[in-house]
């Protein structure tokens, strides 16, 4: 069977020409077909080759899985929404032969079977992708916001604590306090918030939005490590008109890793919301991380 691969990820398994800019930890593989999901943000129903801003290439799946298992730590499987896709997504992890651990992303309409990828994948990245239930509503028509709840909930009791990552997007009109209470919310429910920004690509960006304020991105990141590390709670931040004051404690605890892509284990996505030539949203390592430039722009 075919599937697309990142264009970083043919890079690295040598089926595309290039020079990686990172040495990628984790590849990502793309299901083929059209998607039904209807996000009003993404460019997939659009152009079948893209996702976000990256492009990808088909190529058969059993002739790249040695060389995928023998250079990459992780491997994440990006789905399309259409009828069947489970199975699809079962067909294409049991092709592997268990050297390196599969997370799956996707946004599903119904939860119920979601059970059957138990064994398959070890971590279940699912797409609430909005903070706020209005604008859940806005971005992802065809999705139902109560139902995607229920679905992080019980993707939880059957692949773990922390074996759930919600994918979300900053800078789609949700205030610094909203994302920032939603991760509090996930991370109570054993679930890890995974932030991505909002990325417009051309003609896809329908409301007019841009990229999110840098300075604002690198607050909620901030918010998002005090968080996941267990460091302070939504309830005990200050926050002035939904954005977010750090105190002096919060400051000391400013490093490079608070900056780098979360998510599952080794997830790296380098460049995937953002050109490698501009501000870089997401750092795909701590080596990238220019820290003295960050303290300048959130003013520690
Ligand atoms: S956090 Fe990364 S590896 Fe995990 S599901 Fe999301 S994109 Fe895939």
């Amino acid at each position: 069977m075919n599937v697309l691969l990142s264009l970083g990820s043919a890079v690295k398994i040598g089926y595309k020409k290039g020079t990686p800019l990172h040495d990628q930890k984790t590849c990502y593989l793309m299901m083929e077909g059209e998607c039904n999901a209807g996000c009003l943000y993404c460019i997939r129903p659009k152009d079948k080759n893209k996702l976000s801003r990256i492009p990808w290439y088909s190529y058969n799946l059993e002739k790249a899985i040695p060389k995928i298992e023998s250079n990459f730590e992780r491997v994440c499987i990006q789905t399309v929404n259409h009828s069947n896709f489970l199975s699809e997504i079962k067909e294409i992890a049991s092709k592997f032969s268990n050297s390196i651990p599969i997370s799956v992303s996707l946004s599903l309409k119904e939860y119920n079977g979601i059970e059957n990828l138990y064994g398959y994948v070890d971590k279940v990245g699912i797409g609430l992708d909005c903070a706020r239930k209005d604008i859940f509503q806005n971005f992802k028509p065809y999705y139902n916001w109560d139902k995607t709840w229920f679905g992080l909930k019980k993707a939880t009791e059957i692949f773990g604590d922390y074996n759930v990552i919600c994918h979300l997007i900053s800078g789609l009109g949700e205030t610094e306090e909203e994302m920032i209470n939603t991760f509090q919310k996930l991370y109570d429910l054993k679930i890890y918030p995974s932030l991505f920004s909002f990325t417009p690509v051309s003609k896809v960006d329908c409301f007019g939005i841009g990229p999110p304020d840098v300075v604002s991105y690198r607050r909620i990141q901030y918010a998002h490590y005090l968080i996941t590390s267990k460091i302070k709670r939504y309830e005990d931040m200050t926050f002035n008109k939904g954005r977010i004051i750090f105190d002096e404690k919060d400051k000391s605890y400013l490093k490079e890793e608070i900056f780098l892509t979360r998510g599952c284990p080794s997830c790296d996505r380098p460049f995937y919301n953002e050109s490698p030539r501009t501000i870089i949203y997401n750092y795909p390592s701590t080596e990238s991380v220019n820290l003295s430039r960050i303290k300048k722009e959130i003013g520690i």
